[in-house]
């Protein structure tokens, strides 16, 4: 299985968080939130298989860390994996979208001279926003939308953009995240978890928790859990194989 969007570097204890992934054996793409955090964090998951670090300028830390789009770019050619970058326009952070937009356009516009690209993206408070730049770059690369909270529209316009949607334990704590989860079309669905950021029951998580979402899939999709299993290792291998 699968963590899509796991902050390994932010865990306080990094030997818990290791030792998950490798009792595990998911695949984890290990996002990261500022370019000067990306060589740190290749060297702490060297070694694990299916580990991946993506290099990313998460939209919160956008107005501070702009100056970092220099050494975005020379890193950028050397992983495929891109994030967390995005947009937020929740307030304490809404005052600063200007700059967040010039931040992630600036990355979508240099991911276009690869055609591999695979981009984890946060959309809180911002969708309509991410769907017009997504629209605006088309070769930047394969969106994952991560814990996505949009209408049905939008997540039928992220489809059709080629989008992939990953979702976690902490989507199904609300009526809403469920909702939204019903309208996925399940050849585009991931797993993720948010780690450490996000919690059940006030526990953190880690990536093996994504079973919570297989055991709801389960029900949700009406299938047997093999079944499920196949799906979205199916969605991955199709993700991976993709070029934009
Ligand atoms: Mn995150």
């Amino acid at each position: 299985m699968m963590d899509m969007h796991c902050h390994v570097d932010l865990y306080p204890n990094h030997q818990e968080i290791l030792n998950d992934i490798r009792q595990s054996n998911y695949y984890v793409l290990s996002v990261t939130t500022v370019p000067s955090a990306w060589e740190g964090t290749v060297k702490l998951t060297e070694g694990l298989n299916h580990c991946k670090t993506a290099l990313g300028l998460h939209p919160q830390l956008a107005h501070q860390r702009e100056n970092e789009l220099v050494l975005f770019d020379k890193l950028v050619d050397q992983t495929r994996y891109i994030g967390e970058i995005g947009l937020d326009g929740s307030s304490g952070y809404k005052e600063h979208l200007d700059v967040q937009l010039s931040v992630f356009k600036h990355i979508l516009n240099k991911c276009e001279e690869f055609d591999d690209k695979i981009l984890t993206i946060h959309s809180l408070n911002a969708v309509e926003q991410i769907l017009d730049c997504l629209n605006q770059f088309p070769k930047s690369g394969t969106p994952i939308l991560h814990w996505f909270l949009a209408t049905k529209k939008q997540v039928f316009k992220a489809a059709e953009l080629g989008c992939y949607f990953s979702i976690g334990p902490a989507m199904l704590q609300s009526s809403r995240g469920k909702k939204i989860i019903s309208w996925l079309p399940q050849d585009r669905v991931l797993l993720e978890t948010d780690g450490p950021f996000a919690k059940v029951d006030g526990k953190v998580l880690f990536p093996s928790n994504v079973n919570l979402v297989i055991e709801y899939l389960n029900q949700q999709w009406d299938m047997e859990t093999q079944s499920v299993l196949d799906r979205l290792s199916h969605n991955l291998v199709t993700l991976l194989s993709s070029r934009k």
